[in-house]
């Protein structure tokens, strides 16, 4: 076996627990199916405020530092490494047809964002489809714009766009908002913005290169409308990244890994952590904190094995 432990996913959660592995005393490798380091942490382009230590550090710029880290230690990672199998009784994950073996495994494949499904939106990601408008607000300035979505996302993004859309219309499958009461109440405060509840998207149709046409279906009233739009921002939350874990490991309802308090999974030497464990808050503090508390569970262990 070459190394003690293997991690998947090279996010926060995944880049602690390949540090905390090194302090450790611990061999570890990480694979990142991305080609670069930082899972979610570069889709923030606002400073991450709550990080102690880096106040006006973006996203971007905390990873850039995670990943220095990394290299002062010359610890060991690769890119463009996606895991599409593992077999977690054997502790073997296959990567590229070749399998890798180990004494542990951290999963720490994390969340991505949900869409909607059709084919368009790989079509027209950035040009049409959105999933932030804190980053693509500029893109669609001008524009008659839809938010999909009932949460707090959804509800910033409405405010930031109709600064500058003539029109923004909100579609959520219910009438039920998750979204804070404060934003609520600008939004529909809001002469620009257009909140249609119980509505839900069944088709889309392209219009030209900038436009499309929405089919939509409202719930309550049992009627479907056409609406055109020249950007549709995707604000449905995150689904987590397990589906090459079904049937290996206990997944709860929604798809997310059942730890305990170490970080175990339902299988012997088998460990996750980060947004893919479903913490009460999704932050890089929460899974910077679970890397460590799975390397050092890890090294205990090993180290008990061995007396
Ligand atoms: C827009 C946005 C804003 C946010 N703002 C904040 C904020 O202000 N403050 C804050 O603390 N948190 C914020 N968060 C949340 C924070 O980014 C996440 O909680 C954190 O990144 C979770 O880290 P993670 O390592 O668990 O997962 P991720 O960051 O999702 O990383 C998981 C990694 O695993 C990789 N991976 C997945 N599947 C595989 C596979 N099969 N093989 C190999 N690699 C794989 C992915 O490519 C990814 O790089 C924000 C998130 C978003 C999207």
């Amino acid at each position: 076996m070459e190394y003690q432990v293997i991690v998947i996913g090279g996010g926060p959660a995944g880049i602690s627990a390949l540090l905390w592995c090194h302090s450790l005393g611990l061999s570890a490798l990480m694979l990142e199916q991305a080609p670069e380091l930082g899972g979610q942490m570069l889709q923030m382009f606002h400073p991450v405020l709550e990080y102690p230590g880096f106040p006006n550090a973006t996203g971007h710029e905390l990873r850039d530092q995670f990943a220095a880290h990394l290299h002062t230690y010359d610890l060991k990672y690769q890119l463009a490494a996606k895991i599409e199998a593992v077999d977690t009784t054997a502790r073997r994950v296959v990567l590229k047809g070749e399998n890798l073996q180990a004494q542990a495994i951290i999963i720490a494949t994390g969340a991505r964002n949900r869409t909607l499904g059709f084919a368009e939106e790989e079509r027209f990601p950035g040009t049409i489809f959105s999933q932030s408008a804190t980053r693509d607000a500029k893109l669609f300035s001008g524009k008659e714009v839809v938010v999909v979505g009932g949460g707090d996302s959804a509800f910033e993004d409405c405010l930031i766009l109709a600064e500058s859309c003539p029109r923004v219309t909100l579609l959520h499958r219910s009438e039920n908002f998750r979204a804070r009461k404060s934003w609520q109440e600008s939004v529909l405060a809001n002469p620009k913005i257009q909140v249609q509840p119980n509505c839900e998207i069944i088709s889309i149709a392209q219009l030209s290169v900038e436009m499309v046409e929405l089919t939509v279906k409202n719930h309550a009233k049992d009627s479907t409308e056409k609406i055109s739009a020249g950007g549709v921002f995707v604000r449905l939350g995150i689904q987590p990244n397990t589906d090459f874990l079904r049937r290996q490991i206990a997944l709860d309802e929604a798809g997310y890994v059942v730890t305990n308090q170490a970080q175990q999974t339902s299988v012997e030497w088998i460990y996750a952590v980060g947004d893919v464990c479903r913490p009460v808050c999704l932050s890089v503090a929460t899974a910077i904190g679970h890397g460590a508390i799975a390397a050092k569970d890890i090294a205990l262990r090993i180290k008990a094995e061995n007396y």
